[in-house]
C-alpha cells in the first residue's frame, strides 16, 4: 500500500532510541556532503545543497495527522536522504516540531559537518536529542571513511562539538562507526576516544556496517567492537552488535570486580549480556536489587553504573 505521506516514515522500533517516526527532508534524492564507505544509502558525488527543499508547514502538517491517529512515538527523528543540517528552514521546522510533538522527543541524526555554523547550532540546540558522527579524529581517516566535501576539516568539526556541548542542554549522543581495515586501528581508535573525551557526550554508541554499503567495505566482527568500546572508558557506551559478528568471550567478574568496573564504565542490559557469564549476570542482579548498582537512562537507553 502506497504511503499516504510524503515526508514521515516507520515509525521504526530502534534499539538505541525506541520507537521512532522518521522525518526524510529530502525523500527523492540523495543529499549529503559526505560520501562514506559505508552509506546504507547508495553512493553519490558530496553536495552541500538539498535540492527541491520542503515546505516546514506540509511535514508539520504530517506529523500532526499522524499523531492524531496514533499513540505517541518515542521520538521524532529528523533525518534526511542524506545530512538533514544541510536543509535551509531546520530552524522553522524544529519550533514548529517542538509545538505539536507531545509527549515524544525530537531527535536529529547529524554527520556534524555544519556544527561550525551559527544558525545550525541554534536549530540543533532545540532538538531533545543530538546525534553526531565521529568516525576519525584525524583528517587522513576521516577522508578515507566519510568522503567529505572538499576543505571539511575534522579538527573544526571536532571543536565546534567541543562548543557546542557546552552550550546544548540536552542530551548529546556520539557515534563511531568501525569499518574494518578502515578505522579500526588502535592509533586511530585511541585518537577518537581522546576527541571523545573533549568532547563529553552524554552517551557513545558504537557500531559497525549493518547493512549492504555504498562501497565494498566490511565490518568488523562484536568482539572487536567490545574491545574498541572498552577503550571508552568513563563515558556511557552503547554498542550495537551485529546478528552474525560472532560470539564475545563472556567474562567473569565477582563482585569488588563488578563494582569497580561499573564505576568505570556504564553498560546496558544488552551488554551486559552479551558480555558476563551467568554468574557474573546473577551477582549484578543482586548489587542492582542492594541499591549498590544503579540505572539511568539515557536518550531512551538504559544504562546500569555504580553508585
Ligand atoms: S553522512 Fe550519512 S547519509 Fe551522508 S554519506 Fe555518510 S552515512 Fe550516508
Amino acid at each position: 500500500m502506497e504511503s499516504m505521506y510524503k515526508y514521515i516514515f516507520g515509525p521504526v522500533l530502534s534499539r538505541r532510541f525506541g520507537l521512532s517516526l522518521g522525518i526524510d527532508l529530502s525523500p527523492e534524492k540523495k543529499s549529503c556532503n559526505f560520501d562514506c564507505l559505508y552509506c546504507e544509502l547508495e553512493k553519490a558525488k558530496p553536495t552541500d545543497k538539498i535540492e527541491k527543499e520542503p515546505n516546514p508547514d506540509d511535514i508539520v502538517e504530517e506529523v500532526k495527522d499522524y499523531l492524531s491517529k496514533n499513540k505517541n512515538p518515542d521520538v521524532i527523528t529528523v533525518t534526511a536522504n542524506g545530512e538533514p543540517t544541510l536543509y535551509s528552514k531546520l530552524g522553522e521546522l524544529i519550533d514548529k516540531l517542538n509545538q505539536v510533538k507531545g509527549t515524544s522527543k525530537t531527535l536529529i541524526l547529524s554527520n556534524a559537518s555544519t556544527i561550525n555554523d551559527v544558525k545550525v547550532r541554534q536549530a540543533l540546540k532545540k532538538f531533545d536529542i543530538v546525534k553526531l558522527s565521529l568516525d576519525a579524529a584525524d583528517q587522513k581517516t576521516f577522508e578515507k571513511v566519510d568522503r567529505p566535501l572538499k576543505g571539511i576539516k575534522i579538527e573544526d568539526i571536532i571543536n565546534g562539538m567541543i562548543s557546542f556541548r557546552k552550550e546544548y542542554q540536552g542530551t548529546l549522543v556520539l557515534e563511531v562507526l568501525v569499518v574494518k581495515h578502515v578505522n579500526d586501528k588502535k592509533e586511530v581508535i585511541e585518537k577518537i576516544v581522546e576527541a571523545a573525551k573533549k568532547i563529553n557526550p552524554d552517551r557513545i554508541d558504537i557500531s559497525t556496517i549493518d547493512r549492504p554499503p555504498a562501497y565494498r567495505v566490511f565490518p568488523v566482527d562484536n568482539q572487536t567492537l567490545y574491545e574498541i568500546a572498552s577503550m571508552f572508558e568513563g563515558l556511557n557506551v552503547n554498542v550495537a552488535t551485529r546478528k552474525e559478528g560472532g560470539d564475545v568471550k563472556k567474562v567473569h567478574l565477582d563482585k569488588d570486580d563488578i563494582i569497580r568496573t561499573f564505576k568505570n564504565r556504564a553498560f546496558t542490559f544488552k551488554d551486559i549480556e552479551t558480555l558476563f557469564d551467568q554468574e557474573t549476570k546473577e551477582e549484578i542482579n543482586h548489587l542492582l536489587s542492594e541499591g549498590k548498582l544503579k540505572t539511568i537512562k539515557v536518550a531512551n537507553l538504559e544504562f546500569i553504573k555504580s553508585i
